[in-house]
């Protein structure tokens, strides 16, 4: 064979390791009746405005989309409440996240975030050559003083997950304006709001005036979780126009669909499944937590669709055990939290049937000698 040298930085990279396919655990395990809770995504499914706007559109995929998708742009400036040329969209807002990676950081720049947070603020970050600077959570949350201090003159970004995934918590207003006198202006703050729909915390910060007066504060909202689109991969960030006209430039050109533009665009405007998906998210989560703490079983509070419980015992031995019983989850181990579990929250039937599951799973399996 030839001999073809990977670049240094690339070497050592570890591939994103996503939740498990339904599929796959069918396929492994000889199961047939499977749920997954391990992505958080809408136990609902999408808006059925969207699945429409997906089938009216299907007739015309020979043809290129829109490249700056100007009815999505519409609506989500509605949505949002912000001038439509500080919108950027992308393959998820994963692809911003990227974008963002690509047009600021050179070889050696660093990147501040928390640890454990979302997977990809590294994996971008090391594509690029650049350093990751991990501050571990406080609490499991966001240590914003911790990651002030951790800024240099190397760092042109910092990541915030609000709420933080996997751990579900959320910094406030009076921290984050705290945060952002502290940090130099010359650096883009990005707050991923993945998760933002879901919030009820009555300190929930709003970055959009920030955004508005000028500030390099950038916003990272989704379609893949609150609004049921994931497999779609749309999402969009929010910053002031000549940030997001530095994103255009690398942007490739159709990078959103023409089904994923004409699905978000009516997903945008239906307010109704959104709130039958923040219901179902609220009343799943309240039973989790009285479940949880039935059995003795501490939690992490979540501001999110998804919940850390700590079983106490290894979590790739649950993990597993749970699949056997044809429930997929998280395991801990993999996220930085060795025995805690995410679960995402379902329909009432599917969070019965993993707590049920997990019930047996601990049963059968003894807390480790301290
Ligand atoms: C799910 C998730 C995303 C990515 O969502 P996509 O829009 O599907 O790419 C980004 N950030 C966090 C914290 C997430 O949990």
């Amino acid at each position: 064979m030839p001999t073809l040298s990977t670049a240094e930085h690339i070497r050592n990279l570890r591939p994103y390791v996503p939740g498990k396919p339904i599929e796959e655990v069918q396929r492994e395990l000889g199961l047939t009746d499977v749920i997954k809770l391990a992505s958080n995504e809408n136990p609902l499914g999408p808006s059925p405005l969207a699945v429409e706007a997906m089938r009216n559109t299907a007739a015309h995929a020979a043809l290129y989309p829109e490249g700056n998708a100007p009815a999505l742009r519409e609506a989500v400036s509605a949505l949002a409440g912000m001038p439509p040329d500080t919108l950027v969209f992308g393959n998820g807002s994963d692809e911003v996240l990227h974008l963002m990676a690509l047009s600021y950081l050179a070889p050696g720049d660093e990147v501040v975030q928390g640890s454990p947070s979302f997977a990809m603020y590294e994996l971008y970050t090391r594509q690029m050559n650049a350093v990751s600077v991990k501050v571990p959570l406080a609490n499991y949350t966001h240590d914003l003083g911790a990651m002030a201090e951790a800024i240099t003159h190397r760092t042109r970004l910092v990541f915030v997950a609000n709420p933080n995934n996997p751990t579900g918590t959320l910094v406030t207003q009076s921290q984050v304006d705290r945060f952002l006198e502290r940090v130099p202006d010359d650096i883009l703050v990005v707050f991923d709001e993945a998760y933002h729909e879901y919030v009820h915390h009555p300190d929930a910060p709003n970055l959009l005036p920030a955004i508005r007066d000028g500030r390099n504060v950038a916003v990272l909202r989704t379609f893949s979780k609150a609004y049921g689109l994931a497999g779609l991969r749309v999402g969009y960030g929010i910053m002031r126009p000549e940030i997001a006209e530095t994103l255009n430039r690398v942007r490739s050109p159709f990078n959103v669909n023409l089904l994923a533009q004409a699905a978000a665009t009516a997903a945008a405007q239906d307010s109704e499944h959104l709130h039958r998906t923040l219901v179902v998210n609220n009343e799943g989560r309240e039973y989790f937590y009285r479940e949880f703490a039935q059995r003795g079983l501490a939690y992490i509070p979540s501001e999110a669709n998804f919940v850390m419980v700590d079983t106490g015992r290894d979590s790739r031995e649950v993990f597993e055990a749970l699949q056997r019983h044809g429930v997929i989850v998280r395991a801990g181990a993999g996220l930085g939290l060795p025995t805690f579990l995410r679960v995402s929250v379902g329909t009432m039937a599917q969070n019965r049937r993993f707590v049920a599951a997990l019930t047996d799973v601990l049963q059968e399996m003894p807390l480790p000698e301290k």
